[in-house]
């Protein structure tokens, strides 16, 4: 599946500027103060990871976050369930008491 790749769009979609952000090196850093750890996104697993830190920018929290990335899947034509079932992988390795929300 090609598109995963949809960072810089997603960037500019949310006005978040290159100048505070770059992607360097495979993660999105700003420059100014805080880290994104995302790794660019290229598959379902770093898409849904990289919108859910570019979710915490726009001030969502956790479970908001993940939403978020679910919605900018479905916007960008992609495939929801396998976003839904990576970000239900990673929540059950890193944060299972997320998972409750994402059944
Ligand atoms: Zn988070």
């Amino acid at each position: 599946m090609d598109g995963w790749n949809q960072a810089e769009r997603l960037l500019k979609r949310y006005n978040i500027k290159w100048k505070d952000i770059t992607i360097q090196h495979g993660r999105a850093v700003d420059s100014v103060a805080r880290q994104i750890y995302a790794p660019r996104p290229v598959d379902a697993r770093s898409f849904a990871i990289f919108c859910h830190e570019v979710g915490h920018i726009l001030g969502y929290d956790e479970v908001g976050s993940w939403n978020f990335a679910i919605e900018q899947a479905r916007s960008f034509g992609l495939p929801v369930g396998e976003v839904k079932r990576a970000i239900r992988v990673y929540l059950f390795q890193n944060a299972p008491s997320l998972l409750p929300h994402f059944q």
